[in-house]
């Protein structure tokens, strides 16, 4: 089948693959000039498969009017005059129960187990160099009650099949010794062995080498905007780019946050809302003082991830808008959780600052499948955890096209 694949990011490549895999003749549209430019350029590098507890619940909820009064808060909220920011909101606020919570978790882990067992299998089929380490993710406490809950959200998700260890600040210390400069203020912390990291960008690129060859032979139209999907008759007739227009049978719209403004103009709701976050890229220094595992500090609300002899780091969840400009403070703050946390350990005269949009839904579970548009299949809204879904979300995308019984639910991602 002739399929028109739109977004080159992490979630448009791995749908190219597992469509590419199963014989149809893909074509991939960017507007970009290479894949991977746009939220998986340069994000937290997690492959978290055992992380999938949404945004969306009771904690969130409880400590939310503290953030929002912060000023240096990790959480920022500019409230704008657009009704779907604000139904999103509600709708966000509504899926903070535990009961909700914990359901969600569940559908996650079981795609997001299946995602890992995906990547793997695309690894094996072709080696691809994107810094790819299974090196680990330990999440240090500062707080008791963080804890606790943590230690509580662990037993959950042993019952569904997580392998992970609750470690003292001492046993935290003896894995980590990166972590002395913060040994006072450490109070546990959740170790999963398996956890994996890798760059997000160079898997996009990675996969454009070997989609575009033989025997994939896939199709790449990168520089072409698509201006609009163009509906007739419930169906996707064509979409509209710079360019002239497009035609397959089939359409996959996985561009992320842009998705948004697509999906409106062919009648298809997404509910994506662009949460935006920042990262730094800094060259190891000194790698006795550096992290050997994923970091990811709750207390500062950061992530540190060892990345092929560089630091990155990311945090910051902000609804403002769709615009990716790069706030210096928030840049001097991840600078500054580097320098205090692991000093010594990077060069942070000279880092590379970015900021990206989440494609975030209100309960943080991707829309996959097809739309109420006959021949226009979804697969967006992976939110935080795009990268670490990706290969999985793709791989559900494809078996539905192909008819097969998916290893997921596939009504868990339905799109509403
Ligand atoms: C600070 C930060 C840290 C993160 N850390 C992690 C992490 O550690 N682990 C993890 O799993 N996830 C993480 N994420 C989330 C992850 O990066 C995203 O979920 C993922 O990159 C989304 O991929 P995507 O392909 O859906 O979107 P994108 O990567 O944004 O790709 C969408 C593509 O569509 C294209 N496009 C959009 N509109 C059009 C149009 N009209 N015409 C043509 N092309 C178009 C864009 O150019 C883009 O290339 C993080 C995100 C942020 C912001």
């Amino acid at each position: 089948m002739r399929i028109i694949v739109i977004g080159a990011g992490i979630v448009g490549m791995a749908t190219a693959w597992w469509l590419a895999q199963d014989g149809h003749a893909v074509t991939v549209v960017d507007k970009e000039s290479a894949p991977g430019r746009g939220t998986s350029f340069a994000n937290g590098a997690q492959l978290s498969y055992s992380y999938v507890a949404p945004m969306a619940s009771p904690s969130v909820l409880r400590n939310l009017p503290k953030w929002l009064l912060k000023s240096d808060s990790p959480i920022r909220f500019v409230p704008s005059a657009d009704p779907a920011q604000w139904r999103w909101i509600a709708q966000f606020l509504a899926a903070c129960t535990a009961g909700r919570s914990a359901a969600t978790t569940a559908k996650m882990l079981a795609l997001s187990l299946h995602s890992r067992a995906m990547l793997h299998a695309m690894m094996a089929r072709t080696p691809m160099a994107f810094d790819h380490a299974a090196n680990g993710k330990l999440i240090v406490h500062s707080s008791r009650a963080n804890m606790d809950d943590a230690v509580a959200q662990l037993r959950v998700q042993a019952a569904l099949g997580c392998e992970q260890q609750a470690l003292g600040a001492a046993e935290c210390l003896a894995l980590e010794p990166g972590l002395s400069s913060i040994a006072d203020r450490l109070v546990g912390g959740i170790y999963t062995p398996s956890e994996e990291v890798g760059d997000c960008r160079k898997l996009c690129e990675e996969l454009m080498r070997v989609l575009a060859a033989a025997p994939f032979g896939v199709e790449f139209r990168l520089g072409t905007e698509v201006r609009r999907i163009v509906v007739q008759g419930g169906r996707v007739r064509a979409v509209e780019t710079a360019g002239g227009a497009l035609e397959a049978e089939l359409y996959v719209l996985a561009a992320g946050t842009g998705s948004r403004a697509l999906g409106r103009g062919a009648g298809v709701r997404t509910n994506i809302l662009p949460i935006r976050g920042y990262s730094i890229t800094a060259a190891v220094r000194q790698s006795n003082l550096a992290p050997v595992r994923s970091i990811t500090d709750t207390h500062v609300k950061t992530v540190y991830a060892p990345l092929g002899g560089t630091l990155r780091v990311a945090g910051f969840a902000e609804i403002a808008g769709e615009g990716t400009d790069i706030r210096p403070d928030r840049i001097a703050t991840l600078v500054d959780n580097v320098a205090r946390t692991f000093p010594g350990a990077c060069d942070l005269e000279d880092v590379h600052p970015w900021a990206g949009l989440r494609p975030a839904t209100p309960p943080d579970m991707p829309a996959i499948g097809r739309s109420r548009v006959e021949n226009l299949l979804l697969n967006l809204g992976q939110g935080s955890l795009g990268f670490t879904l990706a290969a999985g979300s793709a791989k559900l995308l494809a078996d539905l096209v192909a008819g097969r019984p998916p290893a997921v639910n596939a009504a868990d991602f339905a799109p509403a």
